[in-house]
Formats: structure tokens, sequence, C-alpha cells
């Protein structure tokens, strides 16, 4: 395995090659593209470019797995098995990989280790169901006997972001693979490095060929052949809102095929006066500057109730102003770089957007060092909610307070977006919680606390911020069709 000493640091490198039929190899095309270590801004290394000819090759190995039978008529606890080992593969390598998601995606180390906590609770998880995917018998009127099968839906096309590529990885493969689909995954291009390696482990795992098939490459070119294809089953899609859009055309124009979508949010995290506020600033500062501000669920708006308002907001800033940013190997370190170029570009633009628009930006709104993707956290108080740092995504650490007088009003005002992913609250009142979770239209709502995932609690959006639920009892459903079967007695 070739390694590469970057920032004082060893990093193995795992393949670089399109993975299809257990078997790497360049891209139809030859071509091969470039990914960039954020922290500096330097080239890491090359890998295979995959585009329309390449998903075709893929799907072919797809399909052959999952039409021999190979695959979907594995007796299930064997599917189970091999999740379980892959599990325990990525744990035995669990510095290894941590290392490379932090190379590649400039996260801090102390969050990849943690993604990956998160990332072989959820193998483990899928692995125990796949033995327990049942049916039902219904009694149906007349002289039949009636049951359902929950039968894979064939051949998944999975396309994920760059946030958090393993974590991504495992929670779309690990419910397609424990009812028995077979997979092609397009990686995001920005950080295509840790599901390779992860690639290698499956194969190590001893999952047949042509059962997980993972191609690097871009967006409009190699995710567009996935959605438009003609022979893929099923799409699932974690990113914008804006391709999750052309996602659903491609689907509708080509075979129907099934869709899944997680997307965009602008979630509202809701502080009232009588919350305990030490929590509460300390939550709030995490579930926006978590990950660079690069959450889909990041708690973008933040209303504050009038009556605890300038205390809330003053101390805020003080946390983040010592909020540590720099090098993400260092173990001290809160915060690295953003993931590329336009993602810092994007981000710097709506900093400015907020400026020109009378928010008061009371720390952060710069690049920290000369070289790489950082930004300071930036925090713009007095926000009204038709300014479009209260609106957009802005996927950067960027955080926006907005004030509120009584929870009819915040109610109201939280629901005004496109967008419905998560939600949160904070207060000592049960009845407060209780109508912020009843009400707000969002797919998770967090009380006193926030981003708290498991594998078994299910995951999705409402309104624009998706279609469908991934993890849980209910990301099974995505992956099955159901079969009614009836027998005449
Ligand atoms: P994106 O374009 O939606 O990327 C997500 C995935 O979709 C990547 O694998 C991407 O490929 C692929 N893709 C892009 N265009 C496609 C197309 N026409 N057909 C099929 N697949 C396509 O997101 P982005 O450009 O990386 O980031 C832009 C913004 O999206 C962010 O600022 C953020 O607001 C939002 N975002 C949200 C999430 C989330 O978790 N919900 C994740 C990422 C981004 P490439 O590798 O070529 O990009
Ligand atoms: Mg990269």
């Amino acid at each position: 395995m070739v390694t590469v000493a970057v920032l004082g640091q060893q990093v193995a490198i795992g393949p670089t090659k399109l993975l299809i039929n257990n078997e790497w190899v360049e891209s139809v095309s030859s071509r091969r593209f470039a990914t960039i270590n954020p922290t500096t801004g330097e080239v890491i290394c090359e890998v295979a470019e995959a585009d329309a000819p390449d998903v075709d090759q893929a799907v072919q190995a797809a399909r052959k797995a999952f039409s021999s039978g190979e695959w979907p008529k594995m007796s299930a606890t064997r599917r189970g098995e091999l999740l379980y080992k892959l599990a325990d593969l990525i744990e035995q390598h669990i510095d290894e990989l941590a290392r490379l998601e932090t190379l590649d995606n400039g996260k801090p180390l102390q969050d990849s280790l943690g993604d990956l906590q998160l990332v072989i609770a959820c193998y483990r998880y899928y692995a125990g169901w796949a033995d327990k995917v049942q049916g039902k018998t219904i009694p149906i009127n007349g002289p039949y006997f009636c049951y359902t099968r929950h039968e894979p839906v064939g051949v998944v096309g999975q396309i994920i972001p760059w946030n958090f590529p393993l974590l991504m990885q495992a929670w779309k493969l690990a419910p397609a693979l424990a009812t028995g689909n077979t997979v092609v995954m397009k990686t995001a291009e920005q950080a295509p490095l840790s599901a390779l390696r992860v690639g290698e482990l499956i194969i190590e795992a001893g999952f047949p060929p042509g059962v997980v098939n993972i191609l690097s490459g871009y967006g409009p070119t190699a995710g567009a052949a996935i959605a438009r294809h003609m022979d893929i089953d099923k799409v699932a899609f974690t990113g914008s809102t804006e391709v999750g859009h052309l996602i659903m055309e491609a689907s509708a124009k080509s075979n129907l095929k099934r869709v899944t979508l997680e997307l965009g949010g602008k979630s509202p995290n809701i502080v009232f006066a009588d919350a305990d506020l030490h929590a509460a600033i300390a939550g709030a500062h995490n579930a926006i500057f978590f990950n660079q501000g690069q959450c889909c669920c990041a708690g973008s708006r933040l209303f504050v109730e009038e009556k605890c308002y300038d205390d809330f907001v003053a101390r805020t800033v003080e946390r983040a102003k010592r909020r540590i940013v720099g090098d993400p190997f260092d173990t001290t370190t809160e915060q690295g770089p953003q993931v590329d170029k336009d993602q810092f570009d994007r981000v710097l633009d709506y900093i400015e957007s907020g400026r020109r628009g009378g928010a008061e930006m009371l720390c952060g709104g710069n690049q920290v060092g000369e070289r790489g993707f950082f930004i300071a956290p930036t925090v713009f108080a007095d926000v009204r909610d038709d300014m479009k740092i209260a609106q957009e995504e802005i996927f950067g650490p960027v955080m926006s307070i907005i004030k509120f007088k009584d929870i009819d009003e915040v109610i109201q005002r939280a629901n005004a977006t496109m967008y419905g992913l998560a939600a949160a609250v904070w207060t000592k009142d049960i009845t407060k919680a209780l109508a912020i979770a009843n009400n707000v239209r969002a797919g998770t709502v967090w009380v006193n606390c926030y981003d708290v995932f498991d594998a078994a609690a299910p995951f999705g959006g409402f309104k624009q911020s998706g279609m469908g639920r991934e993890l849980g009892e209910y990301g099974l459903q995505q992956y099955t069709e159901i079969k009614t079967v009836t027998i005449k007695l």
C-alpha cells in the first residue's frame, strides 16, 4: 500500500481504481482525476474517473450477481455474517481509515474516529436484521391462503456526498445488502479514498463478485448515468436539494426506478429562556459548527427567546471565539478546513451576503491561515427570516441567531422554509418541548440535545429535505418490494 507523508503524518492510501466485479480496474476512458487535501490545497493522488461506460459495466456485474441468485438467494444468515465480518474488519483498521478520511475530507481526526464508531454500529445493526426481514400472513376472504414476501428491489444505484464519506457509505450499503440487493455506488469526487479502502475490506470479508461496485467520478457524468440507467431498479441519493430534483426527473424519464432522497436542510434550533443555558449554548455551538458546518441537519437557524437573547448571544460569541481551528491531525483541533475551494468560496459569499443584508457579524467572517480552506467560526446576530443566510443552506461554520417572543410565533417561523430535515428545542418545560416536537414539520426533533444518531433511529426529511427514511427498521422498507402470494385452498 502506498503511504504519503503529509503534515508530518504518514497516511496509507488504499486503492485508487474502480471496483467492479471484485476487481480493481482503470476506467474505460483511462481518465483520472486528482483528489485534494483540503488542509493544504495540494493534490493527494489521482483516482480513476468513472463515466457512463463504467457505470454500464458495474451495472452488468451487479445484475449478474443479482439474477444468478448468488446474493439474493444466499441464506440470510450468511449475508448477515458477511456484514458482521465487514464491521470487524473496519474495526481492525479503524485508525488507518480515520486518518485517510481526515486526509481527504479535512475533518478532525477525533471526528473521523467518531464517524467510524457509527459506521461499525451501522453494519452490525443491519447484519442483525438480515435474517429478520419477514412478511405477513393475511386472512383474506374466501378459500385462499395469502401471504407477503419482502424481496430485494434488485440492482441499486447509490450516490453519496463528501461530508461523511464512510458514514454515508455505511448508511446506504448496510440496509441494501442485508435485504439482498446488489449495489453500484458513486462516491463524491471531493473525498473518494476512504470508500475505496472499504471496497478492499469488502473483498477481504468474502462478498461475492458484483455485489458491491464502487465508482469514483463526477455527478453530471457518472452520477447522472446511474440516475437514468434503464437496468437500475432504485437510486438512493444524498446531497443537495437541487440535484435531488435532477435525480427524480431522470428516474421519471427513464424506467421509473424507485427513488429515495436525503437532501438539504435549514433546521431550526429553538432555545427558550427557561432552558439550561449552559447546555443550550454548548449544544447550539456543536449543532452548527460540528463537521465545519457541513451537515445536512446543522442547526442553522438558531431561534433564541427575547428574554435570554442578550446573555445567550454574548456567551455564544465567547464560545465561538474559543473554537480551535487548525491541523485536523492535531487531537486538540475542533475544526478543520472546508472540503474544497468551491465550498470555501461559497461559504465566504454567504458571509458577505449576511453582512450586506444588515445582520450583525459578531465574530469570524475571515479565512484562517494562508493555505487550505479554513474559515473562522462566524456568528451573525439579529438575523431576519427573509435574509439569504436564514433561508439557504450555507454548509459552513456560520451561525445565524434570530430573536423570537413566544411559542406560537416561533413554530410558525420555524416552519416557514421549504426544508424539513431536523429541529431541536431547549427547555425545561415538557409542554413546550412537546409543542415543538409535535408541530414543527421535520423528520427528526431533538429535545435538549442535538445530532444524536443511532443506527436504530430513522432519519430523513419532510418537504424538500427528502423522500423516504434511512436507518432503523424503516430504512429496510426502502430496499424491499412487497410481493403478495395468494393460494387457492
Ligand atoms: P451535490 O452536487 O448534491 O453532491 C452530492 C452527490 O451528488 C455527489 O456524489 C455528486 O457528485 C453527485 N451529483 C452531482 N450532480 C449530479 C447529477 N447531475 N446527477 C447525479 N449525481 C450528481 O452537492 P455538492 O455540489 O457537493 O455541494 C453543494 C451543496 O449541496 C452544499 O453546499 C450543501 O448545501 C449541499 N449538500 C448537502 C449534503 C447533505 O448531506 N444533504 C451533502 C453534500 C452537499 P460530485 O462528486 O461530482 O459532486
Ligand atoms: Mg479530497
